[in-house]
């Protein structure tokens, strides 16, 4: 039996590889800085759980080898500028935006863009790195260091944001989970909530638009699309051509959950679409000790990342999952968390169906 490599060794390649156990599939997380000679075959396939990587002995081995799924696509959607174009090309929704440039004012900002302008930047940024405001009250010039090599965004006063996860085979079969809400504090996710009555009206919109993406990429695997959601509509904010956080829910919540779709997607093996449990709840841990107690609470399951606790970062989730929507507030009453979790439990609190 053929291997699948994943480049990278994350929280995410850890559960591909869990999700590939019952399948039978040896799923084979590789650390980018790894200096060993893998041992790749040639019907061995290749995914990644990272949409950029620097070039190391590992991923150079592993970037050039023959059966690299969407090798592609990766730089596409990694560099903010090609996503963008991307957007623009296929007519879907996205916050306006320019390509910040030797020549690019703030002023010029300001001006095509409104008062609050969003600079991005086009590589590496992730959970809100990356951001610099341009706010023309408080006169802030564009950088020097960030021309040509950012874009600059619209700031967009949202309602909600939301995330469509879907999947796409070989044969272009695709499946969908519901729309999950999502917070983010600081630019970084803290809870989702899925699936959602009230997000229902949504869900064709977004799978459209998600289908339309995939199918120009010709893209095999799980794909995730964060929005804004302002009224009816949807604007998409960032794609990611991976396994995403807004789609950890679907491990309780789902009967095929993201990450062995996509170890189905792209070993080729049969798509069947996921049946959703119950009421599913995610809350991300970050930069919070590890504490057992929290197994104490009826439908909550525990993913620990065994990484080092920083403060910001992402150590472990907690997924919840429950057809009884008090089995479900109890257990966010029940968490004992520092600031700024009330805030997130309360948001989740109060989207739950009553
Ligand atoms: P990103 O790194 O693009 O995923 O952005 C992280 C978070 O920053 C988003 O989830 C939003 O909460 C916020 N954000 C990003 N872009 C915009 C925008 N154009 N307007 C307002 N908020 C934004």
């Amino acid at each position: 039996m053929s291997v699948l490599w994943v480049l990278g060794a994350g929280q995410l390649g850890a559960m591909l590889k869990q999700a590939g156990t019952p399948l039978g599939i040896d799923v084979r997380p590789v650390d980018i800085e790894s200096t060993e000679t893998l041992a790749l075959g040639p019907t061995d396939i290749v995914t990644a759980e990272r949409e950029e990587w620097p070039e190391t002995v590992a991923t150079k081995q592993l970037a050039t080898h023959s059966n690299f799924v969407n090798l592609a696509t990766f730089p596409q959607l990694a560099d903010r500028l090609t996503q963008k174009q991307w957007l623009d090309r296929l007519e879907l929704a996205t916050a306006p935006w320019f390509s910040v440039e030797a020549d690019s004012t703030a002023a010029k900002a300001h001006e095509t863009l409104g008062e609050r302008v969003l600079m991005k930047r086009r590589r590496g940024g992730y959970d809100g790195r990356g951001q610099y405001w341009l706010k023309q009250s408080e006169g802030i010039e564009i950088p020097e260091d960030w021309k040509g090599h950012a874009i600059a965004e619209q700031a967009i006063n949202f309602d909600e944001e939301v995330s469509l996860v879907g999947v796409r085979g070989k044969n272009g079969e695709m499946h969908f989970y519901p729309l999950t809400l999502n917070l983010h504090i600081n630019g970084i996710l803290y809870a989702s909530i899925s699936p959602l009555e009230r997000l229902k009206p949504l869900q064709s919109k977004a799978e459209a638009m998600l289908s339309k993406l995939m199918e120009a990429l010709n893209y095999v695997g799980v794909m995730a699309m964060e929005c804004f959601r302002v009224d009816d509509e949807l604007l998409i904010n960032e794609l990611a051509p991976r396994v995403h956080n807004s789609g950890h829910w679907t491990q309780a919540g789902a009967s095929i959950c993201q990450f062995e779709n996509h170890v189905r997607a792209v070993t080729g093996l049969p798509l069947a679409p996921a049946e959703v449990k119950n009421q599913s709840m995610m809350v991300n841990l970050i930069g919070v000790d590890l504490n057992y107690d929290w197994l104490n609470l009826q439908g909550l399951e525990l993913y620990w990342y065994k990484k080092e606790v920083r403060p910001g970062r992402k150590v472990g989730h907690l997924n919840f999952c429950s057809g009884n929507y008090s089995v479900l507030q109890t257990a966010l009453t029940g968490l004992e968390l520092p600031s700024p979790y009330p805030d997130a439990l309360t948001w989740l609190a109060k989207n739950l169906p009553k």
